[in-house]
């Protein structure tokens, strides 16, 4: 029967994506195909309705993001007693992964001001002078904040190893160091959600043709791309040993399938919903009488003398 009813939330096919896209050592990232849609319940329907299904939903889930968005700042306005939440999303992905997209789709659905999205380039030279997890302390959401990570210090276990920028024994012990710094992070009421947007070779390539064809997208086209994609496999395998080493029950790594954008947005949208239902939010209770505040506005902030009041002193 198809009445028109209010377009609501599906929930993922066989379960939550958290559980479906989640991974573990060791990661085999050949296995995972870049094209494939897990959890994506209208799997039947055909390419273009699906994508305009999966854009619809995208909008609904984003609300419902707005709205726990709003929860985890108010809670740590009012100043629980237990840790203020935090939730980070760090964000890895082969150049044109899809990374700034995820970021416009997802964050662009929440409340700007209650956002901290910061992006990781090569290292600056003062931020050269510190170890590699220095400018990422310093980028972390406060209280209250959702934080998005554009690449992160995965790029001291990525970039750096596959291009040979320390020796082999300065990248071999980050990965410890990376263990050891989440844990600290989610010990201190921090939420990771860590994802790899992962594209295949191919769409790799033709989003960098695009890229060369528009000259209105050669200001995201660097040279260093073509030189990066020579070492596809070395950085695959440089990006499996990470997600092995540092997939831990705390700070778990997704791998979402990205050659297609609308799934890419669907799923982050989901996991990103799916990680607030576990933080237990709800709207923190007035630190104030409602209903002598409600009498005061009525009779225009009158005390019982008469006078009115100033700011309840
Ligand atoms: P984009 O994300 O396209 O703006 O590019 C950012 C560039 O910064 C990429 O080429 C990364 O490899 C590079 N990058 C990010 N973090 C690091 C790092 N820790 N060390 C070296 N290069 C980095
Ligand atoms: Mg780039």
């Amino acid at each position: 029967m198809s009445t028109s009813q209010e377009p609501r939330i599906v929930a993922p096919d066989g379960g939550a994506v958290r559980e479906l896209l989640r991974v573990t050592a060791p990661v085999d990232l050949g296995a995972i195909d870049p094209r494939s849609t897990p959890g994506l319940p209208v799997a039947e329907m055909d390419g273009g309705r699906r994508k305009t299904w999966a854009r619809e939903q995208v909008e609904l889930v984003g609300e419902e993001l707005g709205r726990q968005q709003e929860m985890l700042f108010a809670m740590a306005q009012a100043g629980s007693e237990r840790p203020a939440h935090r939730v980070l999303l760090v964000l890895q992905a082969m150049d044109c992964g899809g990374k700034d997209g995820t970021i416009k789709r997802v964050a662009g659905a929440m409340n700007p001001l209650g956002l901290h999205i910061r992006s990781f380039g090569p290292p600056t030279p003062q931020e050269l002078r510190h170890d590699f997890l220095w400018r990422i302390r310093r980028a972390l959401p406060p209280p209250g904040y959702v934080g998005m990570f554009n690449r992160s210090h995965y790029e001291d276990v990525l970039v750096a190893r596959v291009a040979s920028l320390v020796p082999e024994g300065t990248w071999r012990a980050r990965y410890d160091e990376i263990n050891s710094f989440e844990r600290e992070l989610t010990g201190s009421g921090v939420t990771l959600v860590k994802v790899m947007l992962h594209i295949s070779y191919a769409e790799q390539g033709e989003r960098l043709l695009e890229r060369l064809t528009d000259p209105r997208k050669h200001w995201k086209y660097n040279p260093s791309d073509v030189d990066a994609r020579a070492r596809w496999d070395d950085y695959q395998a440089a990006y499996a040993e990470a997600l092995s080493r540092c997939a831990t029950d705390a700070a778990p790594w997704f791998v979402v399938p990205a050659d297609r954008k609308w799934y890419r947005d669907w799923a982050v949208a989901h996991l990103l919903r799916e990680t607030f239902d576990t933080l237990d939010l709800g709207y923190p209770a007035a630190d104030f009488d409602v209903a002598r505040e409600r009498e005061r506005l009525r009779t225009g902030g009158a005390g019982a003398d008469g006078a009115p009041e100033m700011n309840g002193r």
